[in-house]
């Protein structure tokens, strides 16, 4: 059986970017080209290193950063040849289409460049999926975000670690308890280092995290699944009489329920299409 390692890079959790330098996320900018691509590059690659000393036969990449746009974040000639990379139109998040992309049982998941939760403290550009309009996003009365929406779609696979911003663990904790936490800034205690002081400890960090595999847990969440969208103050709800999937509207609240995981992150999409921002 192939041994696939799945990594799911973000890029407000990345390396060396900070309120400073900010406009190095800002997707096709000056600075997201010139320095952002190349830290970003830097902590993926550092994962990869890692790997390496295992016997991983494929790394499959979804670089879901600014997902609509078609390029990518990650400077991909940069990476070793067996690094493939998710395909999904323009990027977009479709997590039952990069789900079936991978392996039915693949080795365990990284999540890379991961940032906070919208409304964490001493966090680094912290949003839930996107903020505004997004306040929180909730599955059976756990707050998740971009680290909950990649996991969650790989239910049975083991979590192995998470990277990124200090605040970004609290969410990935409460997905799997167990998974190796690897920070590489930290706003509560100011340490701002760059991708050249982090990508070692990025790369020991994974190489113990895997050979501690046996510890991690597979990702799970009970079934059926019952959501909720809470939007902020600017915006509101503006469904269809009728709409179908099991669910309920207030101006600023949404809840749906589905029978599983992967169905009701695909009715989310459908819920945000209701979006409207106020006029004022
Ligand atoms: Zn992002």
């Amino acid at each position: 059986m192939k041994r696939q390692l799945i990594l799911i890079a973000d890029m407000e959790g990345t390396s060396g970017i900070f309120e400073n330098n900010v406009e190095a996320i800002y997707h096709g900018s000056e600075l997201w080209r010139n320095i952002g691509r190349q830290y970003l590059t830097s902590d993926v690659l550092a994962v990869c290193e890692a790997a390496k000393e295992y016997e991983i036969d494929e790394i499959l990449l979804y670089d879901g950063h600014y997902a609509g746009d078609a390029e990518f974040n990650v400077i991909l000639e940069q990476l070793p040849g067996n690094v493939k990379v998710f395909d999904t139109p323009n990027r977009c998040f479709y997590w039952r289409r990069i789900r079936g992309q991978a392996e039915s049982n693949p080795f365990g998941l990284i999540t890379v460049g991961q940032h906070a939760r919208n409304g964490e403290l001493d966090a680094y550009f912290p949003h839930t999926i996107q903020t505004p309009p997004i306040k929180t996003l909730f599955v059976n009365e756990m707050h998740i975000a971009e680290i909950g929406q990649a996991t969650l779609s790989f239910c049975g696979t083991k979590y192995i670690a998470n990277i990124g911003c200090n605040a970004s663990h609290k969410e990935a904790r409460e997905i799997s308890k167990n998974v190796t936490c690897i920070t590489v800034k930290n706003k509560a205690t100011g340490w701002e280092p760059l991708p050249q002081e982090t990508y070692g400890i990025i790369k020991n960090g994974v190489i113990e995290a895997i050979k501690a595999i046996d510890q991690k847990d597979m990702i799970s969440i009970s079934e059926p699944c019952y959501f909720s969208m809470e939007l902020t103050e600017d915006y509101y709800f503006d469904p269809t009489e009728m709409f179908p999937w099991k669910g309920n509207f207030t101006e600023t609240m949404a809840t749906w329920e589905s029978p599983n995981i992967e169905i009701g992150l695909e009715l989310f999409n459908y819920v945000r299409g209701f979006i409207k921002k106020k006029s004022k």
